[in-house]
């Protein structure tokens, strides 16, 4: 039987962290606003408005923008596709999964066209074997119907056991349990006091990879 392995997206296969931090230089530079607004936005993200509809709304009252929450979410959403990139390595580390058997998905929450333009346009789409997105299925991380729909994909079932791997303790590490999968957490020191309960914790998704060879 091959075995399955499920990754995040976000911060798990694609640094989107660094894609952030361009971000808004961009929209800083676009607008004018100057270095202290770099910062000011730098601390709003890491205040924890992570949901980008609740971080523009403050964006706009704050700096005053004529356009609406949606418009500039929506441009948002538009360019980081453009912004995030895989790493070779991790290319090369779930080509190599696949190569030795490993049937390999992606399973990420978020808007379908953020999501699905970041995948194809890394080059994931044609790097994994399928992937399930909760903007296009309508189900979301924790809930384990995502976790099946990508099972499904691969041409497996989550009764066969498997892998989750990802940075986020509840969607991820949660889900995945729920799921019946192991797990492996890619810790990036972003859950103080959280309980944290996965099977393995990394630092970097190329560890994970490392202990699925290891574990097969
Ligand atoms: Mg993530």
């Amino acid at each position: 039987m091959q075995p399955l392995a499920l990754f995040d997206l976000d911060n798990t296969l694609i640094n989107l962290d660094e894609a952030f931090q361009a971000w808004i230089g961009e929209f800083a530079d676009e607008r004018g606003l100057g270095h202290e607004a770099v910062n000011w936005l730098v601390a709003l993200d890491r205040t924890g408005y992570p949901h980008r509809e609740v971080f523009f709304a403050k964006v706009r009252d704050h700096f005053e923008l004529p356009q609406s929450v949606d418009e500039l979410w929506s441009r948002y959403r538009r360019r980081m596709p453009h912004l995030v990139r895989c790493r070779p390595q991790v290319m090369d580390g779930l080509s190599r999964l696949r190569a030795s058997g490993w049937r390999v998905a992606i399973v990420t929450n978020g808007t379908a066209d953020n999501q699905l333009g970041k995948i194809r346009r890394t080059g994931l789409a044609d790097a994994v074997d399928a992937y399930a997105l909760s903007g296009v299925e309508g189900i979301r991380k924790p809930d384990t119907g995502l976790f099946e729909i990508a099972a499904k994909r691969c041409g497996a079932t989550l009764a066969d056991g498997g892998w989750m791997i990802g940075d986020h303790l509840v969607a991820d590490i949660g889900g995945g349990r729920a799921a019946g999968l192991r797990t492996i957490w890619i810790d990036r020191g972003t859950w103080p006091g959280h309980e944290k309960n996965a099977d393995h914790v990394v630092t970097d998704v190329l560890q994970a990879m490392e202990i699925l060879h290891a574990e097969r």
